[in-house]
């Protein structure tokens, strides 16, 4: 990246922001004062991007007035702690209507560019360099960060280095390896954008390669099946050509998920990180669109316990005002699918406000760890959710006995009223909701899982089927609930009248009945459901990928090829199935002209091993 000591224009194009950071002679070396200056040697690390967009603001300064932080008069605050020259408001970057950047000096201290002491502001051009220290600005040479002599001045009397930035142009290319093995990591993108001159002339001539519609059905072959989110593919597509560019995009828009993990803790060691991080995907969205967004905000990794200190609110108000600067850009465009393990309030509703009109698959973690943020956090707008299918709530423990409070949640009221028109519900475990589930009334598919996730040590299944109760009846296709090792409210019978009640009720609509158990409680399904073409009965959901799992079916599942007497069954590995209530003796109701099938299935056969029994006979055998 040297050899840009020539300015550059700057008009529409994004810069970033370098910093010269010494690195010690060895990396056992902590002595400040070592002298052994040929050893040590300087490098420029990339410490913000910085946007071309007319009035975007950046102040540059010790961050020791943060509490008075002013997001209109300062924009994205910049943060050097730990150099001997940088004051409280050093100096300021912005941008102008024309799309040039300014170098404006806020009075606290002097600032020097290419060697010369800034009168109040003046262009900022790509491959300048500017600092604040009068010993620096008479050394100066535009190649001197490489001599000794410009090291040895780099340092106060404390052995605190002196802040030397350098402005460049933000390219692709600019990026060091380092960043590119970030930007993989963070977003999984990793190949620059499409350059015409690297064109085939005679690829390009064949018709298939400029007939849009087509290579994006191609390319739709390159998603990968597992979870991989790389998409290498999709983007060597975009090297291609032209076209293959503009197709593959539109692919990869609808597969690309961006993942963002941001810790409180990470930011107090490195405050600038999210000016880099956050304005880089901001830069890179100008080309390259996504509809899925998966974001993690903790105050650190890998614990549910711990919340916050002195220094974490600190950290966490200037957060809040970057987040939302970065959500609410205009050139964030709506996003469809969303993942949120987020444990505060304010970025939370931040991204749902943004998105609740463009979403339509959305998994929020429901914690006390952001529903306690409630007290000091202002929500006052009803979100509605015009697009929303799909939601997905998975509960987590903080405290024990702390899922009983989040029925209080004033602010997940809100959202449970904008969430009515969903279709389908994906529940990880359960606590009571503020409300019921009575207005939504185009809900068809249920999911709920019971585990030991997430701290969770009781599965509230008799909250959640007296919540789910309140469904208007004959409404639900679709319902799954499988429950892991765990322990599970209430005694059995009460949880088995309760599910009785439900699938009574929702009995005309049924077509997918999924319930699996690792008790061996009989459970009761109603006699008549007429509309039932898939049941499963058995230890786990998952029965194609166990080897060995017994359940039962309707013997209308079960192909003929598998049919037949299976003389080792054992009724006692499964939970009993019962039919309750009378036949209701049309000739078009599957289950009351249906036995049930009970067998295991074959891993090695890839088939459903059988006992067609008469089920009367089934339960009198077992009794
Ligand atoms: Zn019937």
């Amino acid at each position: 990246m040297e050899g840009e000591s020539l300015p550059a224009k700057t008009h529409g194009c994004d810069g970033v922001l370098f910093v010269l950071k010494g690195k010690n002679c060895s990396p056992v070396c902590r002595d400040d004062y070592c002298i052994d200056l040929a050893k040590h040697t300087d490098e420029w690390k990339r410490e913000a991007v910085i946007l071309n967009i007319p009035g975007q603001k950046y102040t540059i300064g010790s961050g020791k007035n943060l509490e008075s932080l002013d997001a209109a008069k300062y924009g994205q605050f910049l943060l050097f702690p730990n150099y001997a020259d940088v004051t409280k408001e050093q100096c300021k970057i912005e941008c102008d209507t024309s799309g040039n950047f300014w170098l404006c000096s806020l009075g606290d201290g002097e600032t020097f560019v290419n060697g010369k002491l800034l009168d109040s502001k003046d262009r900022l051009k790509f491959g300048d360099m500017f600092y604040f220290s009068l010993n620096l600005s008479k050394l100066w040479d535009p190649e001197l960060d490489k001599s000794k002599i410009w090291k040895l001045y780099r340092r106060n009397a404390c052995g605190r280095d002196f802040a030397v930035f350098k402005f460049k142009r933000l390219t692709p290319k600019g990026r060091t390896q380092q960043d590119n093995k970030e930007a993989n990591h963070e977003d999984n993108a990793n190949s620059e954008d499409f350059h015409g001159s690297s064109t085939n002339p005679k690829l390009v001539k064949h018709p298939i390669f400029d007939e849009n519609s087509i290579l994006t059905k191609i390319f739709e072959y390159l998603i990968p099946e597992n979870n991989d989110n790389q998409q290498k593919d999709l983007f060597n597509c975009r090297l291609v050509s032209k076209s293959w560019n503009e197709s593959s995009l539109l692919v990869l828009q609808k597969n690309l998920v961006l993942n963002l993990t941001i810790t409180m803790d990470n930011l107090i060691r490195d405050p600038n990180s999210l000016a880099n991080r956050l304005h880089w995907k901001t830069h890179r969205m100008k080309g390259l669109k996504f509809d899925g967004m998966k974001i993690n905000i903790w105050p650190q990794r890998s614990t549910y316990y711990i919340r916050d200190n002195e220094e974490r609110d600190k950290a966490v108000v200037k957060f809040n005002q970057d987040f939302s600067a970065f959500i609410n850009h205009p050139d964030f465009h709506p996003v469809k699918v969303l993942t949120m393990n987020i444990d505060y309030l304010t970025p939370i509703s931040t991204l749902l406000s943004k998105f609740c009109h463009s979403l339509e698959e959305l998994t929020i973690q429901i914690n006390m760890i952001w529903i306690r943020d409630e007290n000091k956090t202002r929500f006052l707008e009803t979100l509605i959710f015009p697009k929303l299918k799909k939601l997905t709530l998975e509960f987590c423990q903080q405290e024990e006995g702390d899922l009983g409070k989040i029925r209080e949640s004033k602010y997940l009221a809100q959202l449970l009223e904008g969430f009515k028109g969903i279709e389908q519900l994906v529940l990880k475990n359960y606590a009571k909701l503020p409300s019921d589930f009575g207005p939504f009334k185009n809900l068809r598919k249920i999911t709920i899982y019971g585990g030991c996730n997430y701290n969770v040590e009781i599965f509230n299944l008799l909250d959640f089927l007296s919540q789910i109760g309140t469904l208007p009846a004959d409404q639900v296709r679709s319902f799954k609930v499988e429950i892991d090792l765990i322990d599970v409210q209430v005694t059995p019978v009460e949880v088995e009248e309760a599910l009785l009640c439900f699938l009574h009720n929702q009995a005309g609509s049924l077509e997918n009945l999924e319930l699996s158990a690792r008790y061996t409680q009989p459970i009761k399904l109603p006699r008549c459901m007429p509309n039932l073409k898939k049941l499963w009965i058995g230890e786990s959901l998952n029965w194609t990928e166990s080897e060995f799992m017994w359940g039962a079916k309707l013997s209308s599942q079960v192909t003929k090829k598998s049919k037949g007497h299976m003389s080792e069954f054992r009724p006692d590995t499964l939970s009993l199935v019962l039919w309750d209530g009378d036949e209701c003796g049309q000739e078009s109701c599957r289950t009351c002209n249906d036995t049930l099938a009970f067998g295991r299935w074959n891993q090695d056969e890839r088939e459903f091993v059988c006992y067609i029994p008469n089920v009367e006979n089934i339960w009198a055998w077992t009794q």
